[in-house]
């Protein structure tokens, strides 16, 4: 580095100037400091920008994972209320049906295959 006074050359860590004793500019030291400062914060920022995008991405994911546990929750419910439905439908039509064979009640018969004709959940 050049000295601002007499224009002669030190080494760069000079603090006072070997010819003159001129005090030397700290520029040089500041720009070392400087460019790290600069990665520093490059880092810091990509950091904490990675770490919303992260937390971001698995908030999502995990409402996604809940909503398709709810739905398969709701739908295991539904099956079971369907099969609970359909047996106890059943069983009152298979009922019906033998009072109607011990009473010989023709009609009653006659209604109950309709019935069954009608509506699938009697097999
Ligand atoms: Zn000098």
């Amino acid at each position: 580095m050049l000295c601002p006074k007499c224009g002669s050359e030190n080494p760069n860590d000079s603090v006072f100037c070997v010819s003159c004793g001129e005090k030397m500019k700290e520029e040089a030291n500041n720009k070392k400091l400087f460019m790290p400062l600069i990665i520093v914060s490059v880092l810091c920022v990509g950091l904490a920008v990675s770490t919303i995008v992260l937390a971001i991405l698995y908030d999502n994911s995990l409402e996604a994972y809940q909503s398709l546990s709810q739905d398969y929750h709701t739908l295991a419910d539904e099956n079971e209320n369907n099969a609970r439905d359909k047996n106890y439908y059943k069983s009152y039509y298979d009922k019906k049906m033998r009072e109607a064979e011990e009473n010989r009640d023709g009609n009653a018969l006659e209604r109950l295959y309709e019935y069954a004709d009608t509506h699938p959940l009697v097999e």
